[in-house]
């Protein structure tokens, strides 16, 4: 008797695996589904001016992934912050923008999202092992770990949803880390189909990497901000913030670039202005 039940059970848990990716699916539809509330559509409109670019299509799409992105991330406030609808909308709108094109699920690893009103630090050992990326361009405004983890100072969400011609974004830039910390560490070069793929990454990448050092190096402007040249990590971030909010320029100025970014995020910004 006791083998009997042993027996079932072992076939239930077996069940419930192979089942659960069904469950999870189908929860996520029903999410999608629901009406975007009025008061949400408000603040998008308000917040974040860059969706109203989006054609209606890829709108109605960014609504659905940003109800998916806030049933299941938790959003947490720090340092006293409240977390407003205001928060809760302008992020989720930023971090589903980058996933409107291709079918990549809603950041599989990420387990939470932490805001704090303003620069923040973390009192914590950062290694070259840590899997954390930091980002202190003005202040420390966003950090993206490996282990699930995104962190967010709220002003400079703020201000970069606000002014979405500038090129720079933090969420976009953060949420961009995550997509490249899928597989691992983050190295410039996220998930890609194939090894022709990467092979042709890695060319027009390092191509653009290294024209980058040699115009700084000569001190001339250009598109790209210097913090680009940090490291590959921080250029892939660096210009998927231009690819969404100067993407007419960065077409015009680096069509290699934009063309590999067009492939990989499966979307054509260019088109939407
Ligand atoms: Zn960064």
């Amino acid at each position: 008797m006791p083998l009997l039940i042993c027996f079932c059970l072992a076939l239930l848990a077996a069940a419930a695996v192979a089942l659960w990716p069904l469950w999870v699916r189908r929860r996520r539809e029903r999410i999608a589904g629901r009406p975007f509330p009025q008061a949400w559509r408000r603040l998008l409109r308000r917040q974040v001016p860059l969706v109203s670019r989006l054609p209606a299509r890829q709108q109605l799409k960014l609504k659905a992934l940003m109800q998916v992105f806030l049933a299941e991330k938790p959003i947490i406030g720090c340092r006293g912050l409240r977390v407003t609808d205001e928060i809760r909308v302008t992020i989720a709108a930023l971090a589903c923008l980058p996933l409107l094109g291709a079918t990549r699920g809603v950041y599989p690893e990420l387990r939470q999202v932490l805001v704090y009103p303003g620069a923040f630090v973390v009192d914590r050992p950062v290694t070259e092992s840590s899997g954390v990326l930091s980002d202190q361009r003005r202040v420390l405004a966003g950090e993206s770990w490996s282990q699930g983890q995104v962190l967010l100072a709220w002003d400079e969400v703020r201000r970069g949803a606000a002014t979405p011609g500038d090129g720079h974004n933090v969420v976009i830039h953060e949420f961009a880390h995550q997509l490249d910390q899928a597989g691992g560490r983050a190295n410039g070069a996220p998930a890609l189909p194939t090894a022709e793929a990467y092979r042709r990454w890695s060319t027009v990448m390092q191509n653009e990497y290294d024209m980058l050092r040699w115009r700084l190096a000569r001190g001339e402007p250009g598109l790209i901000d210097a913090y680009a040249a940090t490291d590959p990590a921080e250029f892939f971030a660096v210009v998927s913030e231009l690819f969404f909010e100067r993407p007419i320029e960065l077409a015009t100025g680096h069509p290699a670039l934009y063309a590999e970014l067009s492939g990989y995020y499966r979307l054509d910004p260019a088109a939407w202005l």
